[in-house]
């Protein structure tokens, strides 16, 4: 696509609801990411343009600040083009230029990382499995650690949506790699963030590479299956909808969604691989104005139509924690066929699908902030963990603080030379890490390597850090002065044993 037409496009994206002002500095952002890209091209022969323009849209598309979709114009100018922070600072202003910056360093920490990308994950043994899964948990709390602004991991995921959707032009053993991470790191963190519909994409684009036979099989599976289904969904739904207004309820949307192919994957095994099991291939989703409205149409369709035993489940009441709000239940259809069906408001589907994007519109104050909105800021019970962040939610005025995190601000995480990721309280040393890792090694210590550079054992460790211990080969235990700066227990009490302090 020519600059020019990206550029349509994107304006097309903001005008509903930036103002001139703002549309003038996007457009002032184009030019610049279209200067400092000229010449480049991506892997897929397309201009380089190309990316950063997709990454705005995205963000333009969840409506987010004429800041956020600025810095997703300029989020590879930095590391890619040679501009520098303090040019976008002086032309942008310092919150642009934070969040260019932040995306910037979220890459540093991947290319750093990732050895724990064995080729062999697919046969991994039980105890490997659990290992994995800690080291990508930490990761992704390494991420949010990292970032000390929402915007960043929403402008990271919009960037990776964009690298996924091109990934067949990268090369071939790159591709299984960021794949694998997409999955594992980012769509669950997409999840987290209560983002449907980018989680969903993530997941569906990664899939065919990371299990490239399993992706084959189901999707002929799901074909098979979708034809017949489809056409039974489509009648229900529409004699659904006549019911439910000739009972005189005012329905917004009545929608046949079809299960992504990942997350039927997941299904599939808790339920031993029995397609015939997954009543939700197809669901209906129905839009309804209020959450009375919902518990309304949830039981005139129970009164119409019989409900699978033990399939209601009430959101509403009580939301997953990642936010999601919505009515589930399984019904026996026209023919005895059975149908999953959702019913929510339009918010709540907003916010399924956008998650803490769409939170980050209503303390914007871009829609009305209702009740209904208001309880659901207090029931997002991951974000508990952002403890500042849930607070200044309850104060809409508050943007800035709102976007600032810190729930991890009282740890790092630093890695071993062989990519493994270690989590430790902040001001942490060498030696908390050496403890960490075994006592043995803790009581060997003698010096350690910080980012290839012998460092002191009081040395303060920094996220993302790659710490090397320097072992003596006789070793004679540790030092007492150790206790003025190892910060850890497990330290402190091994040192302390050592002099029979305790
Ligand atoms: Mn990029």
């Amino acid at each position: 696509m020519p600059p020019e037409l990206l550029y349509t496009s994107l304006n097309h994206a903001i005008r509903p609801y930036l103002d001139a002002k703002e549309q003038a500095r996007v457009k002032q952002a184009f030019d610049l990411a279209k200067q400092a890209h000229h010449g480049t091209k991506r892997d897929s022969g397309e201009e380089y343009l190309a990316h950063p323009v997709q990454v705005a849209l995205t963000l333009a598309g969840m409506e987010l600040d004429a800041d956020t979709v600025i810095a997703g114009l300029l989020h590879d100018v930095v590391e890619d083009a040679g501009v520098s922070l303090k040019s976008i600072e002086q032309t942008f202003g310092s919150d642009v230029a934070g969040l260019v910056s932040g995306v910037t360093k979220l890459s540093q920490v991947q290319m750093k990382s990732p050895s724990f990308f064995l080729p062999a994950f697919l046969q991994r043994q039980a105890t490997e499995q659990q290992a994995f899964e800690r080291q990508v948990e930490s990761l992704r709390k390494m991420l949010l650690a990292m970032t000390d602004d929402i915007r960043v991991i929403l402008i990271k995921l919009a960037d990776r949506l964009h690298n996924m959707r091109t990934l067949d032009a990268v090369r071939p053993d790159k591709r299984a790699r960021v794949a694998l991470e997409t999955l594992e790191i980012y769509a669950p963190l997409a999840y987290r963030l209560g983002m449907g519909d980018i989680k969903g994409q993530l997941e569906d684009l990664a899939f065919p590479y990371v299990y490239p036979r399993e992706y084959l099989t189901l999707k002929q599976q799901v074909g098979e299956q979708l034809a017949h289904r489809e056409t039974q969904v489509k009648h229900f739904q529409k004699v659904l909808r006549a019911y439910l207004e000739s009972e005189s309820m005012v329905v917004l949307g009545v929608h046949g969604r079809v299960k992504h192919l990942y997350s039927l994957r997941r299904k599939l095994e808790r339920l031993g691989g029995d397609l015939a099991k997954v009543y939700d291939l197809i669901a209906i989703r129905i839009l309804v104005p209020t959450t009375a409205d919902c518990y309304q149409a949830l039981g005139l369709i129970h009164s119409r139509w019989n409900p699978l035993l033990g399939r209601i489940k009430d959101y509403i009441a009580t939301p997953k924690p990642n936010g999601y709000r919505s009515l589930h239940t399984t019904v026996f259809g026209l023919d005895g066929e059975i149908i999953e069906i959702q019913i929510r408001t339009p918010e709540m589907h907003e916010q399924a699908e956008f998650g803490i994007a769409a939170h980050w519109q209503y303390s914007e104050g871009k829609h009305a902030a209702g009740k209904a909105q208001q309880e659901s800021h207090s029931k997002l019970e991951w974000l508990k963990e952002l403890k500042r962040w849930q607070t200044s939610l309850k104060d809409p005025n508050d943007l800035k603080a709102a976007l600032k995190l810190d729930f991890f601000s009282d740890q790092i995480f630093v890695f071993t030379p062989q990519g493994d990721v270690i989590n430790l309280p902040a001001e942490s040393t060498p030696v908390d890490f050496a403890y960490a890792i075994h006592s043995d090694l803790g009581d060997a210590c003698v010096g350690a390597k910080v980012g290839g550079k012998l460092t002191s054992l009081e040395t303060q460790l920094q996220n993302g850090d790659i710490v090397d211990i320097q072992v003596s080969k006789h070793p004679t235990g540790p030092k007492r002065g150790w206790l003025q700066f190892a910060k850890t227990q497990k330290a402190r009490v091994k040192i302390k044993q050592h002099f029979n302090l305790t």
